[in-house]
């Protein structure tokens, strides 16, 4: 265990502690991970959260050979999108992966979430897209979530969940929740004759007031 990891490493835990304890995820799908200077520390696959403790987080390299990593278990099987995302956006800090209910409906019906409320400016832009079907832990998969990613800090993923990212975990952990709220709002929407949406200069206003609001500690 790399020295100076240990908050971090309690900090993984507790943010997935609380997407079961909120129902963002279910049994042990999902994962997190979070930079540690060269190091990605990133949750054990396969492990109920109830179980997780700080010493199972595994630490792998962000540059250096593939797949090798440091831990009592296994990484999640999902360590490709998370190591290719903090190495392709260096302003970003930590990702959360989870299978919330609103949002895997959406993914399934391979939608994105259009400019239905100003909120979809604190994913970075006028969407938040729905990435190409790979099958999970695939390199295939990685490269078509970086591509929903472009400029923007969150995506479905068709058939599969979402993923949020933050510069620090607790923004991850923020824009997770607030996604799941937004796709709930759009269903909702969606059942009662579709949203009326946001142009691109509402939706640009938004974006520059949430320069100056930043919850989660950014
Ligand atoms: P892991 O338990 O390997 O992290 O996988 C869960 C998941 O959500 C795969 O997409
Ligand atoms: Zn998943």
């Amino acid at each position: 265990m790399t020295p100076g990891t240990e908050d971090l490493r309690r900090e993984i835990v507790a943010a997935c502690r609380i997407l079961a304890d909120t129902g963002l995820t279910v049994g042990t799908s999902g994962n997190v991970s979070v930079r540690a200077g060269g190091v990605m520390l990133i949750t054990p696959s396969a492990t109920p959260y109830a179980e997780l403790t700080a010493e199972m987080i595994c630490e792998m390299p962000l540059d250096g050979p593939e797949g090798v990593w440091v831990g009592p278990r296994k990484p999640s099987t999902e360590w490709r999108f998370h190591r290719d995302i903090l190495r392709a956006r260096p302003e970003i800090g930590a990702v959360v992966h989870a299978h919330p209910p609103h949002c895997t409906a959406l993914a399934m019906a391979r939608r994105e979430i259009p400019p239905c409320h100003y909120m979809i400016a604190a994913f970075g832009g006028a969407s938040v897209r729905c990435a190409g079907y790979a099958r999970y832990g695939t390199a295939e998969l990685s490269a078509l979530v970086l591509q929903a990613l472009e400029g923007r800090t969150a995506c479905l993923m068709a058939n599969h969940g979402m993923i949020a990212l933050g510069e620090t975990l607790s923004r991850a952990m923020w824009r997770a929740a607030e996604l799941e709220a937004l796709a709930r709002h759009y269903c909702i929407a969606l059942s009662i004759g579709g949203p009326v949406l946001l142009s691109d200069a509402q939706i640009g206003e938004a974006a520059q007031a949430f320069a100056t609001y930043a919850p989660g500690g950014a």
